[in-house]
């Protein structure tokens, strides 16, 4: 294939409409994780960065809110217009920085722009409500926007979440701050320049840099009152700690360690299909949604894992550019060390490797990884309740319903369960005994459009892709007027 494509150097950040430089530059290396070559450099805001770019959005807020929701809803279709018109552009920087195969990019694409017309579907609901007061008076109330609200977004799906967060925000009437996680920037930066000709200087802010530096600075700011956040667990409990001073309000969408629960009255072949699809190994499992502990009867255990290697076996990995790869890189060499990590801590923890765990044969840079099944999970192993956010699949066994439903409550994490069963009454009963934010039952397929998505436990505070979501980036002020 064709050496990788350079981005050009990017030293400011993207506030008020302007490329603003760095009070003091500073830059991160963007790496492709195809090769581990240096492809661009983007700013490395820090808080007096972060602080200048809230002074210069805050005289923005007012004219954008008065607006309307039916003309911010217009100028959202004109976004995800202009998106589409610069897809090619956003798949290759999807490719080449985070490592999307080319399926998945083009993918991400689609969803981003369906999820536009989604929350733009929302514009007629923004509405308040009356309530009966005595004579002379009127009671009823209203929905303002935050203000200036931050987004901050994890590596895995960078452009798609930095629109599928922006829409909602700027629907409800505030100004957006999207800080893209720093391995994977470059698709916001286009986003950036594609939003310059579409919204009025100040309604689409984007701030590169480190998380502890320039995330841990806009969670902190007393101005950014609104934070939505989509990452790891750890970094979550972070946010609260920094909105806490200012009372925030933060909406958490965190990990998971998504347990896929079957029974032995389902045919093997179709356990075998449900596991390497739910596990995501075409995004080498870098998807909070990943059903990454399989819970077997031990009646279909061993025929179910043979058909599993079978499966993994067949699956192609390559460079995310070709069209028949099924599995890329990881997206940056610190989690693919932080990944490799886990499938030794399996090892050493007695887990049986039934397939991958190593850098592929012919693979000798990026960070490729085979697709990696453990099975002989014990409940008590770390790969057992810690998410990898990787390519490794626990498969544990169970010999009645009852452990199987301790064993998939057990880990502090509780966003998607999945089960099948040979009833839909078993599995009905089985999946709500089991805490998640979303049950699948009996069912492969995909989120719906449009019903609340969020975890329970550890894994999250508030839902998302909903009208709930639009809602909750503004405030209901209740109004009582005298006549
Ligand atoms: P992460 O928590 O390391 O980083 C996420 C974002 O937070 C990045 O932009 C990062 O720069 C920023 N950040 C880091 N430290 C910060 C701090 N101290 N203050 C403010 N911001 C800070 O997560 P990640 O590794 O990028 O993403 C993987 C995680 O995201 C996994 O746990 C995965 O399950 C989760 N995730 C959840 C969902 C969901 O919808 N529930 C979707 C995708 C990913």
């Amino acid at each position: 294939m064709a050496g990788l494509r350079s981005f050009p150097t990017v030293e400011g950040i993207f506030v008020a409409g302007n490329w603003e430089p760095l009070h003091a530059s500073d830059r991160i290396e963007s790496i492709s994780p195809i090769d581990g070559t240096v492809i661009g450099h983007i700013a490395a805001a820090k808080e007096i960065d972060v602080d200048r770019a809230v002074r210069m959005i805050e005289p923005t807020l007012a004219p954008w809110a008065a607006l309307g929701a039916a003309r911010r809803a217009q100028l959202l279709k004109d976004f995800a217009a202009a998106i589409l018109a610069r897809a090619d552009d956003l798949i290759e920087a999807e490719i080449v920085d985070a490592g999307l195969t080319r399926r998945t990019a083009v993918n991400d694409i689609q969803a981003s722009i369906a999820s536009i017309d989604l929350f733009v579907s929302y514009a007629p609901t923004l509405t308040g409500s009356t309530f009966s007061s005595p004579a002379g008076t009127m009671a009823y109330t209203v929905r303002e926007p935050y203000g200036i609200v931050a987004r901050i977004v994890p590596f895995n799906h960078p452009l798609m979440f930095a629109v599928q967060s922006a829409a909602p925000v700027l629907l409800a009437g505030n100004a957006v701050i999207i800080k893209p996680a720093e391995q994977t920037s470059l698709s916001a930066l286009i986003l950036a320049d594609i939003s310059k000709d579409v919204f009025p200087p100040g309604v689409f802010n984007v701030i590169t840099g480190f998380g502890h530096e320039a995330g841990a600075a806009i969670a902190a700011h007393p101005a950014i009152r609104r934070i939505g956040f989509t990452g790891s667990v750890p970094t979550g409990g972070r946010l609260l700690e920094l909105g806490a001073k200012h009372i925030k309000n933060v909406t958490l969408e965190l990990g998971g360690k998504n347990p896929l629960v079957v029974t032995e009255d389902v045919a093997p072949d179709a356990v075998a299909a449900a596991a390497v699809s739910g596990m995501n190994f075409t995004h080498a499992g870098q998807s909070c949604q990943s059903t990454t502990r399989l819970l077997l009867p031990t009646a279909i255990y061993d025929d179910v894992i043979d058909r599993i290697v079978d499966r993994v076996g067949r699956l192609v990995i390559g460079d995310p550019r070709e069209d028949a790869t099924d599995i890329g890189p990881l997206a940056y060499q610190a989690h693919y060390d932080r990944v490799r990590n886990y499938i030794a801590v399996g090892h050493d923890e007695g887990a049986r490797l039934v397939a991958g765990g190593r850098r592929p044969a012919g693979f000798d840079q990026g960070y490729y990884l085979q697709p990696t099944v453990f099975a002989d999970v014990a409940p008590d192993m770390r790969i057992a309740n810690e998410e990898i956010f990787g390519p490794v699949l626990a498969i544990m066994p169970y010999s009645d319903t009852d452990e199987a439903i301790t064993i998939a409550n057990q880990t502090e994490y509780g966003l998607i369960c999945r089960v099948l069963a040979g009833t839909l009454g078993q599995a009905m009963e089985i999946g709500g005994r089991i805490k998640a934010g979303t049950l699948y039952v009996n069912s492969t397929g995909r989120r719906i459009r449009g019903m609340p998505f969020g975890g329970t436990k550890a894994s999250g505070l508030g839902k998302q892709s909903c009208l709930e979501e639009v809602l909750s980036y503004t405030e209901e002020k209740s109004v009582v007027v005298g006549l």
